[in-house]
C-alpha cells in the first residue's frame, strides 16, 4: 500500500511539474520499477482432458517439454476406434508420468442408467483400464451429471475420486472427494489469457485447487476445443509460473497422500 501511494504521489508531483521522486536527472521510464512478477503461495493446478480424443495425443510432447502432467479420462469402449487415441497412445502419455482415469465405458450420463447398466458403465470401465497396465484412481462424470447413485457405484467399482465440470475452486483436502469442482471448462472461445486469468484469479481470491477441464485440442474443429497454438503459450506459460511457485499435479497426485498439505481459500 505505501509503494503504490509513494508512486501515485510521485506521479501527481510529475503532472505538477514538481521534482524530488528518484533522481531528478533520471528519465520516467528508467526510474520506473521493473514490475513484479505475479507469484504463486497457495494455489494448485490440474489439467484434465475429457474422452481421448486422437488429438489429445499432441500435447504429449507439449506437456513433456513444459514438465507438466496431466490426467485424461478415458471412455474405454471408444479406445483406439477412430478420432480416439489407441491403448499404445494412452500407454505413452502413462509413461511419461500422465495419470489415465476413467469416464465410462460408452460416454453414458450416469443418472441415466440405473443398476446393473450403470455398474457396467462405470465397473467395466475401470476393468478395462486395469487390463491396460493402468492404474485408474481418478474418475470423471460424463457431461458432469451424478446423483448418490452414480457417485456410489464409482465408489464401489475403485475410484478413489470423481470430478464434475462446474463450481470451482476446489479446496485441498477436498469436501466431497466424488464431486472435486472444476473451473468454468475450456470452449473455443476461451483465450488464453482468460485462463491465466482463472488460474491468477484463484491465486488472489486466496488460493485453491484449480481443476481445469479441456476437450479437443484442435483448430476450432469443436465447440469444447482448445488451438494447438494456444495450448502451447498456456503451457509455456504454466512452465514460467511453476517458477513462481504455482504447483501442478494430476488429479491422483494431489490426493493420494497427506503429503500434499492443505489448500484453503
Ligand atoms: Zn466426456
Amino acid at each position: 500500500m505505501k509503494h503504490s501511494l509513494f508512486l501515485s504521489l510521485c506521479g501527481l508531483f510529475l503532472i505538477m511539474g514538481l521534482v524530488g521522486c528518484g533522481s531528478s536527472s533520471t528519465p520516467v521510464s528508467e526510474a520506473a520499477p521493473t514490475r513484479k512478477p505475479f507469484t504463486f503461495s497457495n494455489t494448485v493446478l490440474s489439467l484434465t482432458f475429457d474422452d481421448g480424443d486422437a488429438d489429445n495425443y499432441d500435447v504429449r510432447s507439449v506437456l513433456a517439454e513444459n514438465n507438466l502432467h496431466a490426467t485424461f479420462y478415458i471412455i474405454s469402449g471408444f479406445i483406439g476406434i477412430d478420432g480416439y487415441m489407441t491403448k499404445d497412445q494412452l500407454r505413452g502419455l502413462y509413461e511419461d508420468g500422465n495419470e489415465i482415469g476413467g469416464h465410462t465405458r460408452d460416454h453414458m450420463k450416469l443418472t441415466e442408467v440405473r443398476g446393473a447398466d450403470l455398474q457396467y458403465q462405470v465397473c467395466q470401465n475401470r476393468q478395462d483400464l486395469v487390463s491396460l497396465g493402468f492404474d485408474p484412481v481418478s474418475f470423471a462424470y460424463p457431461y458432469g451429471q451424478y446423483d448418490d447413485e452414480a457417485k456410489q457405484a464409482v465408489k464401489d467399482c475403485g475410484f478413489m475420486n470423481a470430478r464434475l465440470v462446474t463450481h470451482g475452486p476446489e479446496v485441498i483436502p477436498p469436501q466431497d472427494l466424488y464431486g472435486l469442482r472444476a473451473m468454468p471448462y475450456i470452449v473455443k472461445d476461451t483465450q488464453v489469457d482468460k485462463i491465466q486469468r482463472y488460474v491468477k484469479g484463484v491465486e488472489k481470491d486466496g488460493g485453491g485447487w484449480a481443476i481445469l477441464t479441456f476437450h479437443h485440442v484442435c483448430d476450432q474443429c469443436d465447440q469444447y476445443s482448445i488451438t494447438p497454438e494456444d495450448f502451447i503459450k498456456f503451457a509455456k506459460w504454466l512452465h514460467l509460473q511453476q517458477q513462481h511457485g504455482l504447483v501442478i499435479k494430476t488429479i491422483g497426485e494431489v490426493l493420494e497422500s497427506g503429503t500434499t498439505g492443505t489448500v484453503q481459500p
